[in-house]
């Protein structure tokens, strides 16, 4: 009679168990279908990136929803969404954007040792609120008809009387400009930085108008000599299907400011996993693939941007543009005075 009951016993148990793992099974199944999706925000507008998103589906099976649009309205929307957002992980050009972000409380922060592993410390947020995707370097771009490289040395020297009615920058509301004085505040403080200023603008060619590209191509129309622009425009140019751009690229050289003394400024892109995300874990994923070797190699042959993963080299035509030394700076300190600088341009009369 006892063995009866404990065979029972055991009956019941094994089928309580077998239904209760079914269950249980069936369950995560849902959610996987559910859950492998990751949804971004994205001021980068090139189809790289979008072949790269597929690539990282292909590879995981989590489906990338994009959203593009410019980056304000990117960082407005998710303030205004706020807990009800979709979005997941937010892509942003230039760090004074991503150290906004993290100011809003927009971000949360992403631990990853993938993450750790691809990119160097001086590249990402203190707290891993941010991530650097890819790096460019604000350059400056001359005449090969007009000047001589030998000529050219620092962003410094710009403001040499030789250079007077020489010089073509963009608009002082640009980002790239604020990121790039705001580094000259943290590397040579702010009187230093206001002098530099009022010395360039008294050697600018024209008032300040027009993106980088617009740049180059005043130094082609002779209205300039010198302009300070990011390399990546140069690459894209090079490889324009317009051949006016073609030209115009051409006829211009590369110079990297800076290498006597500290170095040339480098800013990024990035990524940041969103505060109220439901895809953390994907987005997580999204970022360690983004940062990893063969995504890299793609940002710097398709888009001329400079790896973050120390162990990819990059591309032939950036190489052919030379090596150089960066600024001795922390990404995340460039991004903290951005919000100030803009005040100090348009004091020291930068339009
Ligand atoms: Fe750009």
């Amino acid at each position: 009679m006892r063995k009866i009951w404990m065979l029972l016993l055991t009956l019941i148990l094994a089928v309580g168990l077998v239904t209760g793992c079914t269950a249980e099974v069936a369950a995560t199944d849902v959610e996987a279908v559910e859950n492998e999706i990751v949804n971004i925000y994205t001021d980068r507008h090139y189809d790289s990136d979008d072949a790269l998103y597929e690539l990282f589906t292909e590879e995981t099976g989590i489906k990338v929803n994009v959203v593009k649009g410019k980056s304000d309205e990117l960082i407005e929307r998710l303030k205004n969404e706020g807990e009800d957002t979709e979005a997941d992980m937010i892509v942003l050009a230039d760090v004074g954007r991503l150290q906004r972000s993290k100011d809003l409380d927009l971000l949360q922060s992403a631990e990853s040792t993938i993450i750790d592993e691809n990119v160097p410390e001086n590249l990402r947020d203190d707290e891993n609120y941010w991530v650097a995707l890819t790096k460019r370097a604000r350059v400056l771009v001359y005449s090969k008809d007009r000047v001589d490289s030998s000529e050219l040395s620092s962003y410094q020297a710009l403001t040499e009387e030789k250079w007077n009615g020489k010089i073509l920058v963009r608009t002082s509301d640009n980002i790239y400009n604020q990121s790039l004085v705001s580094s000259f505040v943290e590397l040579y403080g702010q009187e230093a930085t206001e002098d530099w200023i009022s010395g360039l603008v008294a050697n600018f060619a024209r008032e300040p108008k027009g993106n980088d590209r617009d740049q180059a191509k005043a130094i082609a129309a002779g209205e300039g000599d010198i302009a300070i622009m990011n390399t990546y425009y140069l690459g894209l140019m090079l490889n324009s299907s317009d051949s006016e751009e073609v030209k115009v690229a051409e006829s211009v050289g590369v110079f990297f400011p800076n290498q006597d003394v500290d170095g040339t400024h480098v800013n990024v892109s990035g990524a940041g996993v969103v505060k109220y995300a439901d895809h953390v874990d994907n987005a997580v994923k999204l970022i360690e693939f983004l940062t990893s070797e063969s995504a890299q190699r793609s940002y710097s042959e398709a888009n001329y941007e400079y790896p973050v993963n120390p162990m990819v080299e990059p591309s032939e035509l950036l190489k052919s543009w030379g090596t150089f030394k960066e600024q001795p700076i922390k990404m995340s300190s460039i991004g903290k005075n951005v919000e100030d600088v803009l005040k100090i341009m348009i004091q020291n009369g930068w339009k």
